[in-house]
């Protein structure tokens, strides 16, 4: 992060479960309501935080990434959450970072190229370095303990991927649709509903920002039936670690 930094950071995700544990952390809490959304101000590891869940897709994420930036003047944003992998690899309960983000449902052809965001000249927007260093090495850390949540799923060893992370207003819960996502954006890491957006928000009021995802489920046919329990159960501590760890890096 550049410049001297003034705000508060913006902590993101869709979901309650997902920020749940973060929450519990938060010291000297107020709250304050806006556009239907509760943002909790305090202090998490030393630094001023607001935490606020964004509620699912691109426009919820848009809006509350705006409001946060805008009203709130939070200067760096962190968004936190769980995503379906795509690449072979992308096991569930590893851990991605974005280093850069892409909504894979967006097609303005043959006004444009195919994923390019019109009128911006760009499909991919590049998560800010700093933030990803300090995610990765913050997941680094947090996975290298063993996680007795990881032993009731039956996963064993889980791993920190990075890279690119794609976003669309679509649940992939079909080994059809993932299988055509990942055959269209071979790099794709992982598919989720909200990096992209909060992406562009950032990137058109000049903030840094960084995306991180623990997946849940692998984007295909049982990616309901693995998703509510690993959400509440594994991500939500995982977040928790990785982002107070990065915190303290910052
Ligand atoms: N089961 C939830 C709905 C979750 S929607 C409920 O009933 O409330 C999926 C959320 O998890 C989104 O916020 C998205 O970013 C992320 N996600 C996880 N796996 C995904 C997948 N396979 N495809 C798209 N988004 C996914």
């Amino acid at each position: 992060m550049s410049g001297r930094p003034v705000g508060p950071i913006a902590i993101v995700s869709a979901l309650h479960d997902e920020l749940r544990a973060i929450d519990a952390g938060l010291q000297g809490r107020s709250l304050q309501r806006r556009a239907g959304r509760d943002f909790h101000v305090g202090r998490l590891q030393g630094h001023d935080v607001l935490l606020v869940l964004s509620g699912i897709g691109k426009v919820a994420a848009a809006t509350t990434a705006t409001l946060a930036l805008e009203v709130f003047g939070a200067r760096a944003l962190l968004f936190t959450g769980v995503a379906g992998g795509l690449a072979a690899d992308a096991q569930v309960g590893d851990v991605v970072v974005a280093r850069e983000l892409l909504q894979h449902d967006m097609d303005a052809s043959p006004l444009f190229p195919r994923y390019e965001v019109p009128l911006t000249g760009r499909s991919r927007f590049a998560a800010d370095p700093l933030l990803a260093d300090a995610l990765v090495a913050a997941a680094g850390e947090v996975l290298s303990q063993p996680h007795p949540a990881l032993q009731r799923f039956g996963i064993g060893r889980v791993r920190c991927h990075q890279g690119l992370v794609i976003s669309g207003d679509r649940f992939v819960s079909t080994a059809a649709e993932s299988a055509a996502l990942r055959a269209a954006l071979p790099e794709a890491l992982a598919v989720e509903m909200e990096g992209a957006a909060v992406a562009q928000v950032c990137h058109d009021s000049g903030r840094p920002f960084g995306v991180l995802r623990t997946l849940s489920d692998r984007a295909d046919d049982a990616a309901h039936v693995d998703f509510p329990r690993f959400t509440a159960e594994v991500a939500a501590e995982f977040s928790r670690d990785i982002v107070c760890a990065a915190l303290r890096q910052l």
